[in-house]
C-alpha cells in the first residue's frame, strides 16, 4: 500500500462543490489501494481577506498575531473537508499544524520547518483514515508553543515536508492551472503545460516569480528525493513532473534550516572581458551578445549594474581559450559605440585573465538573509577583495584575483561546513534533453537600492549585508558593477542590490545610516522596477541564449537597467511598466507560446 500526500490550493477549496470534488478524488486515491495524508489550503482568496482586515486595523500589525489571524483560514478547510469526507463514507481526521507537531523555528509568518512528529500520524494512517492536515501553519518549539505560518504560498512546503518526513511515494500538488505552465498564464495566456522540469530549474522559476510552487517546497523537495508533481484539480491529466537528482542522505532533524549551502564551487579557467561606458539605451547588450553569438562564443557570467550618467558597464566572463576572439569582437564594437571615434573618455574594453569565478551555492539559502553575507566577510576576513558579484536566489558568485582562489575555497568550505559537492546537475534523469530555455517568470514585486561609490576594498559588501542581514532584510539580486571610480583618491565600485517590496524602506535606512561610517555616497532606491528572467539547464552548452533574450527586448524598445546571470538563468531588470511586455517578448522569443489559451479559473 503506497502513502500519497495530496495537497490542495485555496481555488480548489474554493467553494462547497469544490470540496466534495476533492473528497471524491481522495476517497477514489484510497479506493485504489492508498493510504491518503491530505493538505489544503484556505478556502479561495481567504487569507488575502484576512489580510486587509488586518491592514484596516493597523498598518504595523504584530508579526505574531498575524500568525495568530492567518492560520485561522486553513482551520476551516480542514474541517469542511473532513466533513465531506465523512458525508461520502470516508473515513477521516482533521489536524492542525500544531496538532500534527510540524515543529518551526520561532520567526513569525516566516517560520522554517524543523521536524514534523509522525507518530500521530502514523496511528491514524494504521486506523485506515484519511488524515487533513492545515497547510502552511506550525507551531514553534519554545516553551510557550506559539502558532508560526510559514510565508505566503506555504501550504506547498508543508505537503512536501510532509512527504519527506513519511516517506511518502510521491506529493501531488492540486492547484488550478493543468501544470507547470512555461510562464503565468494570467499574464501568457498562450503559456504551455511542461511535462516535466528539473528541481534546479523549478527552484529558480518560483524564486523568480512563478507563484505556482513555493520555492521552500521544491527546496525540500530537492534535497529529500520527493517525487512531486503538479495537476489540475479539474481533470486527470497526469501534469507536471519535478524531477530530482538522487539526493544525499540527510537527517530529517533540522529539516529546512540544517544546510543552508551545499557546495562550493569554482572555476580558474575564466577570463573577464569588460565593455566600460557604453550608451545606456536599448540594443547595446542585444548587439554585442548577438555578435558573440554568431561566432560560437558561449558566456557564462554576464553582470550589467546601474547606469552613471548615461552610459552603463557590461562585464562577461568566458573560458580562457575564447579570450582572444572575444575581446575582438568587444573592440570592434566598442567605437561604433562612441559619439566621437578618438575619444576614449567614451566607450572602453577592458581584460582580465587573472581572474577565478568561486560560488556558494544551495536552495537553503532562499530568504534567509545572512547567508551571502557570511560569504563576503569570511572571504574578507581572509584579505581577498571582491570583483564583481553577481547572485540568483540560489546561489552566490563572485569573481576574485586567481592567486587568491585556493585560499578563498578553504575559507568558504570551512564556514559552511561543506566538504564535497553534491550531484552535478548533469545526473538528473530526464526523459529528454534539457532546452535552453524552459521557462521565463516576471517578478514585480521587487525594489531596486542602489549604492553609488563604495569603497573598493575587501570587506564592504560583508559590512553591507551583513548589516541588512541584522535587520532581517532578504537581498535578493546582487550586483557589484565593473567600473571602478576615484573619488577623493580612493578607488570605488557601485553596489546595487533588489529586495522585496516590503523591505525597502528598512533596507534604505540601514544603508544610509551606515553611509557615513562606511564612506559611501548617494543611495537611490527605485520602486518602479520588474524583473523578467528565462530560465533553462540547456543554456549551458548553447552560445546565444542571452543574444536572443536582449535583443527581444530590444526590439521592443526596452531597455536593460541591470543584467545578472547564473548558469540556469539570465534576469534583467527592465522599468515595472514594461515588465509584462517584456516578459511576452522574452516567452515568444524561445518558442514557448502555443496556439492554446491556458485558461485560468478565477
Ligand atoms: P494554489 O492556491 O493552488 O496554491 P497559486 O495561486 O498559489 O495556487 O498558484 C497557481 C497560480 O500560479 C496559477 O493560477 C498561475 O496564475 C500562477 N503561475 C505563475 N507562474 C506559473 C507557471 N510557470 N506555471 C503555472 N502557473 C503559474
Ligand atoms: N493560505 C496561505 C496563503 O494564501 C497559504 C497557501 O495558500 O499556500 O498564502
Ligand atoms: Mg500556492
Amino acid at each position: 500500500m503506497a502513502l500519497i500526500v495530496q495537497k490542495y490550493g485555496g481555488t480548489s477549496v474554493g467553494t462547497v462543490e469544490r470540496i466534495q470534488a476533492v473528497a471524491q478524488r481522495v476517497k477514489a486515491t484510497v479506493e485504489a489501494g492508498n493510504s491518503v495524508v491530505v493538505v489544503v489550503s484556505a478556502m479561495g482568496k481567504t487569507t488575502d481577506g484576512l489580510v486587509k482586515l488586518a491592514a484596516d486595523i493597523t498598518s504595523q500589525p504584530s508579526r505574531r498575531e498575524m500568525d495568530m489571524l492567518l492560520s485561522t483560514g486553513e482551520q476551516v478547510s480542514i474541517a469542511l473537508l473532513t466533513m465531506a469526507l465523512h458525508a461520502q463514507g470516508q473515513e477521516a481526521i482533521s489536524l492542525t499544524g500544531a496538532q500534527v507537531g510540524i515543529v518551526t523555528e520561532a520567526e513569525h509568518t516566516r517560520a522554517r520547518i524543523l521536524k514534523i512528529k509522525t507518530d500521530r500520524l502514523r496511528r491514524h494512517l494504521s486506523e485506515g483514515k484519511v488524515i487533513v492536515v492545515a497547510g502552511f501553519q506550525g507551531i514553534s518549539q519554545t516553551s510557550d508553543l506559539e502558532i508560526t505560518t510559514l510565508g505566503r504560498g506555504g501550504s506547498d512546503t508543508s505537503a512536501v515536508a510532509l512527504a519527506a518526513a513519511l516517506g511518502a511515494e510521491k506529493c501531488e500538488i492540486y492547484t488550478d492551472v493543468p501544470g507547470i505552465l512555461t510562464t503565468d498564464p494570467r499574464l501568457v495566456p498562450e503559456a504551455q503545460l511542461m511535462e516535466e522540469i528539473t528541481s534546479d530549474e523549478m527552484l529558480e522559476l518560483a524564486s523568480l516569480g512563478a507563484k505556482v510552487l513555493h520555492p521552500r517546497a521544491v527546496e525540500i523537495a530537492r534535497n529529500y528525493g520527493v517525487t512531486l508533481v503538479v495537476r489540475s484539480s479539474w481533470t486527470d491529466e497526469p501534469g507536471t513532473r519535478v524531477i530530482s537528482p538522487r539526493p544525499q542522505p540527510r537527517p530529517l532533524e533540522g529539516l529546512e534550516l540544517a544546510h543552508p549551502v551545499d557546495a562550493v564551487e569554482f572555476d580558474t579557467d575564466q577570463a573577464k572581458v569588460a565593455l566600460l561606458r557604453i550608451p545606456d539605451r536599448p540594443g547595446i547588450a542585444a548587439r554585442l551578445f548577438g555578435e558573440l553569438a554568431t561566432q560560437a562564443l558561449n558566456v557564462d557570467l554576464i553582470i550589467q549594474s546601474i547606469h552613471e550618467g548615461n552610459t552603463n558597464d557590461i562585464a562577461f566572463t568566458m573560458v580562457k581559450a575564447n579570450l582572444a576572439k572575444a575581446e575582438a569582437v568587444a573592440e570592434a564594437i566598442g567605437p561604433a559605440l562612441r559619439s566621437n571615434p578618438t575619444d576614449t573618455t567614451q566607450a572602453e574594453v577592458m581584460v582580465d585573465q587573472r581572474m577565478a569565478k568561486i560560488s556558494i551555492a544551495g536552495a537553503g539559502m532562499i530568504g534567509r538573509p545572512g547567508v551571502a553575507a557570511k560569504m563576503f566577510s569570511s572571504l574578507a576576513a581572509a584579505g581577498i577583495n571582491i570583483q564583481l558579484i553577481s547572485t540568483s536566489e540560489v546561489k552566490v558568485s563572485c569573481t576574485i584575483d586567481v592567486a587568491d582562489c585556493d585560499r578563498a575555497i578553504a575559507v568558504l568550505c570551512e564556514a559552511f561546513d561543506v566538504t564535497s559537492s553534491p550531484v552535478a546537475q548533469g545526473d538528473t534523469p530526464q526523459a529528454a534533453p534539457a532546452p535552453e530555455v524552459r521557462g521565463a517568470a516576471l517578478d514585480i514585486k521587487q525594489v531596486r537600492v542602489a549604492i553609488r561609490h563604495v569603497p573598493d576594498r575587501p570587506g564592504m559588501a560583508a559590512q553591507i549585508f551583513q548589516l541588512l542581514a541584522t535587520h532581517g532584510v532578504s537581498v535578493d539580486m546582487i550586483i557589484q558593477s565593473q567600473r571602478c571610480r576615484l573619488v577623493n583618491g580612493q578607488a570605488t565600485r557601485d553596489i546595487a542590490f533588489t529586495v522585496a517590496q516590503a523591505d525597502a524602506q528598512t533596507a534604505k535606512a540601514v544603508v544610509e545610516s551606515a553611509a557615513a561610517e562606511l564612506g559611501f555616497g548617494g543611495v537611490a532606491v527605485d520602486e518602479a522596477i520588474a524583473k523578467v528572467s528565462v530560465v533553462g539547464t540547456g543554456m549551458i552548452y548553447a552560445p546565444g541564449v542571452a543574444a536572443r533574450m536582449f535583443k527581444a527586448l530590444s526590439e521592443q524598445g526596452i531597455n536593460l537597467q541591470m543584467i545578472a546571470t547564473s548558469e540556469i538563468k539570465i534576469s534583467c531588470v527592465v522599468a515595472e511598466t514594461e515588465g509584462v511586455a517584456a516578459l511576452r517578448a522574452v516567452h515568444n522569443a524561445f518558442g514557448l507560446a502555443g496556439l492554446k489559451r491556458t485558461v485560468v479559473p478565477a
